[in-house]
């Protein structure tokens, strides 16, 4: 261990520089007001108004913004990043914690819900904080409390059961390559796991982030990888993110996107063939439409069902069925996510 972090010093002192991605994720906005300005727009003109001291604070890296339109209070990627008055109205059956998520808690940072699969919370970070995020008020520091990992993996050596490890957070992502590699060989260490799959929406925001050195890290028999992105909007999908997602797929990686629909972000079926047609483009393919989780302070996100449903069956009409993502909701309860019929 000594001589290892010996090498990665000299490494750094030899040339290795900082990568560019964190860099980027540093370069952060904060503040509702900063935003505003920095998009040309006064907060005033912001539909329902803005909340400058949210509980669950701005974060939005400046690397995002060049694909927001200045001057627009209604662009879909500035209502997923800031913070509105709306967030604050109670609405009935909207909790903290509306899937139940403390319940399939075995040991402190994993969650198991499903069969074969058990889902790490590496970290409570994220690269930006979306307004709609069903884990908004997780409690991160119970989970992460401590002995980092260790329990979990204790957890995921004892059940010969688990074939699959999610690793989510947070943002897996925000984690830089070293601290990934130390993570990936205690879980390669553990012979009944053979899938690994990444949950993930800091390369929306920063597509910097699938550098070479985590395509190193991935590229590896030992695995057979899933990355599912996080995106909701085909300007989320820019020419750096397809270019580092096709070198991923390059490197074996399998690419499918996970969204969210959201009213005012995603609500029309223009976007969501956009959608699909961009990911498509950036060689990964459309795995769920989540229907949004019941979470305190996102009720204003949510689309009633048979809009949902008029909206899928419009996209089914439409594209090939391999670019359809399946229409979900999480359910507390149930053996894995209900795919909702239209
Ligand atoms: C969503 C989720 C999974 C993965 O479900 P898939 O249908 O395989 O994508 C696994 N575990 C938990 C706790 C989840 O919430
Ligand atoms: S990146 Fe995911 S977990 Fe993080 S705030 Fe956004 S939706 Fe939530």
């Amino acid at each position: 261990m000594a001589l290892k972090r010996l090498a990665m010093i000299t490494q750094e002192a030899d040339g290795w520089q900082v990568p560019d991605w964190r860099r980027l994720q540093a370069d952060l906005i904060t503040d509702v007001a900063a935003l505003c300005e920095a998009l040309d727009l006064r907060p005033e003109q912001i539909p329902g108004g803005v909340d400058a001291d949210s509980d669950f604070p701005l974060r939005v890296p400046r690397r995002y913004l060049s694909r927001i339109e200045p001057g627009n209070p209604d662009d879909p990627l500035l209502r997923q990043v800031l913070a509105s008055a709306r967030e604050r109205e109670p609405v009935p059956g909207y909790g903290p914690d509306p899937l139940e998520e403390a319940a399939h808690t075995p040991v402190p940072g994993l969650l198991h819900k499903y069969h074969g699969r058990a889902l790490l919370v590496v970290t409570g970070a994220c690269a930006v904080h979306c307004r709609y995020c069903f884990r908004r008020h997780f409690p991160y520091q119970t989970h992460l409390s401590g002995g980092r990992w260790k329990q979990a993996l204790d957890w995921l050596r004892a059940h010969p059961d688990i074939r699959e490890v999610i690793l989510s957070g947070g943002d897996p992502l925000t984690l830089s390559n070293e601290r990934l590699a130390g993570l990936l060989e205690e879980l390669a260490a553990i012979p009944h796991l053979d899938r690994l799959r990444f949950h993930t929406r800091t390369p929306v925001v920063i597509p910097e982030r699938l550098d070479d050195g985590l395509l190193a890290l991935l590229d590896t028999p030992r695995w057979r990888v899933t990355l599912v992105l996080h995106a909701n909007h085909p300007r989320e999908i820019d020419p750096a993110l397809s270019e580092r997602c096709r070198a991923l797929a390059r490197a074996g990686v399998t690419l499918l996107n996970q969204a969210v629909l959201l009213a005012g972000v995603n609500d029309r079926v223009e976007t969501l063939a956009g959608l699909s047609d961009a990911l498509h483009d950036a060689g990964v393919l459309p795995y769920y439409l989540h229907q949004l989780d019941a979470v305190a302070g996102a009720a204003h996100f949510a689309v009633p069902d048979p809009r949902a449903f008029a909206l899928h069956r419009a996209l089914r009409a439409r594209l090939p069925g391999f670019l359809v993502p399946r229409l979900a909701r999480e359910e507390p309860g149930e053996s894995g996510k209900t795919v909702l019929k239209g």
